[in-house]
């Protein structure tokens, strides 16, 4: 590889600004133009295509930049020292990708600089939808059949005007003017060691090396726009208080392709209600008078779902005892299979009594006293 002066062959100096060199370049180009030089035709190539080559590296702030430092710019000669050129250190550096951010940047790019930027600038940085979290509040009686209740809210969706582009169609997309198109932003620090660069991913284009050439008026150029929705929600029988339901992608667009986020619908038993909840089980408390509980009795109770059962007391029930009603539970919120009612008997002892009543109790004692 025969080194060149770039800046000799273009006629600036080494520290010429891009509009110098685009200027100096533009002069050459004509002067040196082939078909102006008959006589010397084959100088006149030479020289043209050398002018093309100095000015594609120096128009190029990262080619300009490593031209600077090595003195050359493309594939390496063996014998160059570690540097392995831009395609030597390819796996290498995906290797360290992911550690960048713990790896001191400045002495990472000087290393790796250009490499970086070639595998970045190809893809927009897509990323997911946020998740929305919505609450519904269902009442006691809803929870036996399972309910479906229509959820309205707000949510981004890929704007319908520009597809999630940004881009208003038909525009199309210009170079982007911070980072001509490379997708890096790159700084050069004199120090005692000698030029530290630092480069980052161009925060105009997110790295694209693109931008809109008009940002789309409908979404300002996010891709996305806020819609109101309309979706239903099927609350499955027997969910307990507390539960999330997750609907797969019904939350927000993502960003730049990226998928939709996820809504979580999270379950609140609201109202009150005779009933204690113990996983499909329900508990509920039933008063009995002492007599039926030692006679045994037959009441009408309303069961958790609405419909009147008549339920057998046995006679001779304790004080705390329970009746266990089959089936009568809250539905299995994956099976559908009932739990049981469960009644906690509360014997209840009269304060006071009648005459005639107390009468025939102290009968009733006489009896007992002579077993
Ligand atoms: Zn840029
Ligand atoms: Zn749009």
């Amino acid at each position: 590889m025969t080194k060149k002066d770039y800046y000799e062959i273009l006629g600036v100096s080494r520290n010429a600004t891009e509009e110098e060199i685009r200027k100096a370049y533009k002069q050459l180009i004509k002067k040196w133009h082939p078909d102006k030089h008959h006589e010397n035709k084959k100088e006149a190539e030479q020289k043209f295509k050398e002018i093309q080559e100095a000015y594609e590296v120096l128009s190029d702030p990262e080619k300009r930049a490593m031209y600077d430092r090595y003195g050359y710019v493309g594939d390496v000669p063996p014998n160059a020292g570690g540097y392995g050129g831009f395609g030597g250190f390819g796996g290498f550096e995906d290797i360290f990708k992911d550690f960048g951010d713990f790896i001191n940047n400045d002495i990472f790019n000087i290393f790796f600089g250009d490499q970086r930027t070639s595998s970045r600038r190809r893809q927009r940085t897509s990323r997911r939808g946020e998740d929305i979290n919505i609450n519904v509040d269902i009442t006691f009686e809803e929870l036996f059949k399972g309910v479906t209740i229509p959820l309205e809210y707000e949510r981004y969706e890929i704007c319908y005007h520009c597809n999630g582009e940004g881009v208003e169609p038909g525009s199309g997309w210009v170079t982007c003017p911070k980072c001509h198109g490379t997708g890096t932003v790159r700084e050069e620090r004199r120090t005692f060691l000698g030029v530290i660069v630092n480069q980052y991913t161009c925060n105009q284009c997110g790295g694209t090396g693109k931008i809109p050439g008009e940002t789309c008026h409908v979404c300002g150029g996010t891709g996305r726009v806020k819609k109101r929705r309309r979706i239903e929600v099927k609350i499955p029988a027997g969910v307990e208080d507390g539960t999330v339901l997750r609907i797969a992608r019904a939350g927000n667009a993502g960003y730049n392709g990226g998928e939709y986020g996820d809504l979580y619908v999270h379950v609140r038993i609201v109202g009150t209600s005779n009933f204690i909840r113990q996983g499909n089980n329900l508990i509920r408390d039933i008063k009995i008078d002492y007599i039926d509980a030692i006679l045994g009795t037959e009441i009408q109770l309303k069961m958790p779902d609405g419909a009147v059962k008549k339920i057998k007391i046995p006679s001779g029930v304790q004080n705390g005892e329970e009746i266990r009603v089959y089936g009568e539970g809250l539905p299995d919120m994956r099976t559908g299979k009932r739990g049981n009612l469960i009644l906690r008997i509360k014997v209840e002892i009269p304060k006071r009594v009648s005459r005639a009543e107390k009468k025939l109790l102290e009968e009733i004692a006489k009896i007992r006293r002579k077993k």
